[in-house]
Parts: structure tokens; C-alpha cells; sequence
């Protein structure tokens, strides 16, 4: 079975139909990752549009699960690009989801002062020493290692971290109002030491920039997949139109118009979201109700992964 197929199958038998409990759940049901580990999607195809089209059929599934796994594959890429003796130790495990990954470095993207700084330990071991904080990490409890980013002057040093506190360690949980079950926490740094085989690479910060830019495609393709399951639920042929459109930008996007695609498309998932709340009248917002839940997950998209450039033209586009 292809990956996509895989994909859909899971989403139409198993997590759209589930969707309401897991995201009313404390945290993601391990089982259901679980799932998606057994259908081997814990390694997304090398095709751009292939990838794509797994993102989107989960997140039409279930958003909170989609998000806490779609945050391993940065791990994947990292450690396959970094080689050597990390890969050999980690990659099969992480490409077969033996071991989960969460990750930590969006706040690098934050204007002014970095969140994270990194320098090499005094001890002269080739140990590093990790302070500062990252404000979001999802999949506390879930993962088993965290791919952590941190500032040394112009470069970004790259990390595998494990995914518990100790030392130099701490996280704390942070209360959502959308996607709450994605066990996300606040991970702080107090000269955390990180020893040289869990260095994963040290990267131009300006390259990181440029190649950090087109993963909001991939965000965007969480957007589509909510926005799709709304199209399906309302049974709306111009709104499934809308859909194809925004996803076709996506696929064609390139670092020029990549954060007016992906703006869009949290924009149209808001609009498709609150289309089903007004379908469905009141009982759209009893509590646990489809329909509130997919307004929910629609918000959280407008704001997950967002940038000076999506925020200014979400704003623009509401009018603001
Ligand atoms: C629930 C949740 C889970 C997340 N999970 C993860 C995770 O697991 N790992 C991870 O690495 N990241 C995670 N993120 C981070 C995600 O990618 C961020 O939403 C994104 O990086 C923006 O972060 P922020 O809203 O905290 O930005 P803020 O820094 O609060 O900024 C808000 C907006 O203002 C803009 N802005 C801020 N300062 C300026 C300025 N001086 N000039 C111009 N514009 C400015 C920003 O670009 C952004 O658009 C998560 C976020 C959320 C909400």
C-alpha cells in the first residue's frame, strides 16, 4: 500500500472517527501514534507532493495526532544529514518510530535577543553547554528525544536531547485552548550539558533561514487537511474547489510566495471551520462537538508556526 493510501485509510477508519475523544484526552493516546508508526509513516516519502498529501490526509483525521507526529520528521531529516556515528545509532530507530522526536528551535525565528544560546564546555571534553528556553515543545511525554536548536553568534548549533528533565532540564506544561492533548511544554536550560555525540551539526544561521522557509508548506498542508474534512462534512463541492486551489499554490510554492500560500491556508481553514459551525447550528458548540473542535483546531493554525510575513498578511487579509 502506498504511503498516501496508508495515510487515508488511517484517517476515514481510525482517527476522524475518534477525532472528538483524543482531542478532549489529556494527552494523545499513545496508540494511536502507535498506529501510525505501524503503517510506516514515521518516515514521510522523499516526494515533495507525496509527503503532502500524507500530512493532509491525517490532519483531516485528527489534528492533535497529525501535529505531535508531524514534529519527528525535522529530527529525521537532521540526523540523516548529519551522518556518521549519530545516524548509525539513531536513524533506523526514528525512520521505523521505535523512537519518537519532538523538536525545539521555532523561537529562533523571534526577532532580538535568541531564546537559546550554545558554547562549548569549559571542560574541554567537546561537551556542550545548553541555557535559555524554547517557549513550545509538543509531545512532552511521547517523544523520546528533542531536536533542540541554539544560538552561537551567526550559527544555529543543532541537538538531540532527551526528552526528560534532569539537570539542567526542566519543562513545564503549558494549558491550550486548542490541541491541548499535545502535551505542550515550556523547556528551559540552565547550563545543560550536552556531550559530543549528541551534537547533530552546527548550521550558518542565514542557511537555516532559507531552508527553515519552505517548511511552512508543510504547515500548510495541516491547514488543508482540516479545511478538506470541512468540505467533506458540508458536503460543499466549491468549497472542496477551494481546497484544490490552495493545495495546488502549496505544491507549486517557492521561497517568494511560500508565507502568502501558507497564510492563506489557515485562513481558508478558519472559513471552512466556521461554515460547519454555522451548518450545524447550535448544537455545534455543545461541548465536544465536531464542529467546535474543527473551529478550535483552525485557530491554533492561524497562529502555529506563524512568522512577521504570515501575521502581517492574515491581518491584512481579516481586514485589519
Ligand atoms: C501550541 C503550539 C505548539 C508549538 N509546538 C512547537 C514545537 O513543538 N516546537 C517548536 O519548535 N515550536 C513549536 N511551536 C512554535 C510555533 O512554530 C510558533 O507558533 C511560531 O514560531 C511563532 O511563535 P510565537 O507565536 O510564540 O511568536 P511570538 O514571538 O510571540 O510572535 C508572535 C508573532 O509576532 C511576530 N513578531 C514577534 N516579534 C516581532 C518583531 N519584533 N517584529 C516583527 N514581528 C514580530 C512573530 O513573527 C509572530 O508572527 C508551537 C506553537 C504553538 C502555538
Amino acid at each position: 500500500m502506498s504511503p498516501v493510501d496508508a495515510a487515508r485509510g488511517l484517517a476515514e477508519e481510525l482517527l476522524f472517527p475518534d477525532a472528538d475523544l483524543i482531542d478532549a484526552a489529556p494527552v494523545v493516546p499513545r496508540r494511536y501514534l502507535d498506529a501510525i508508526a505501524e503503517a510506516g509513516l514515521y518516515h514521510l516519502p522523499d516526494n515533495r507532493a507525496e509527503a503532502a498529501r500524507v500530512i493532509e490526509s491525517l490532519a483531516g483525521g485528527s489534528l492533535v495526532t497529525t501535529f505531535v507526529w508531524m514534529q519527528h520528521h525535522s529530527t529525521v531529516r537532521a540526523v540523516a544529514a548529519a551522518g556518521g556515528d549519530l545516524a548509525d545509532e539513531w536513524l533506523d530507530a526514528l525512520r521505523s518510530g521505535r523512537q519518537r522526536s519532538g523538536i525545539a528551535y521555532a523561537a529562533l525565528r523571534r526577532p532580538g535577543p535568541p531564546p537559546a544560546t550554545a558554547e562549548l564546555s569549559p571542560a574541554g571534553d567537546g561537551s556542550w553547554l545548553l541555557c535559555g528556553f524554547a517557549p513550545w515543545v509538543t509531545g512532552w511525554g511521547l517523544v523520546d528525544v528533542v531536536l533542540a536548536g541554539a544560538r552561537r553568534r551567526n550559527e544555529v548549533v543543532w541537538f538531540l536531547l532527551d526528552a526528560k528533565c534532569t539537570v539542567g532540564q526542566e519543562a513545564r506544561r503549558v494549558a491550550l485552548a486548542a490541541l491541548n492533548a499535545s502535551a505542550t511544554v515550556r523547556l528551559a536550560w540552565d547550563r545543560l550539558v550536552v556531550p559530543p555525540q549528541r551534537l547533530v551539526g552546527v548550521e550558518a544561521y542565514d542557511d537555516w533561514r532559507r531552508r527553515d522557509l519552505m517548511g511552512m508548506a508543510s504547515n500548510g498542508y495541516l491547514a488543508v487537511g482540516v479545511a478538506a474534512r470541512c468540505a467533506v462534512l458540508l458536503e460543499s463541492p466549491t468549497l472542496d474547489a477551494e481546497v484544490d486551489a490552495l493545495r495546488r499554490r502549496l505544491d507549486r510554492s517557492k521561497p517568494s510566495d511560500v508565507a502568502s500560500a501558507r497564510a492563506d491556508a489557515s485562513l481558508l481553514a478558519v472559513r471552512a471551520a466556521a461554515a460547519v459551525v454555522a451548518a450545524g447550528g447550535g448544537k455545534s458548540v455543545e461541548a465536544g462537538a465536531t464542529a467546535a473542535r474543527l473551529m478550535r483546531e483552525a485557530t491554533f493554525l492561524l497562529v502555529f508556526g506563524q512568522t512577521t510575513e504570515i501575521r502581517a498578511r492574515q491581518t491584512a487579509e481579516l481586514g485589519l
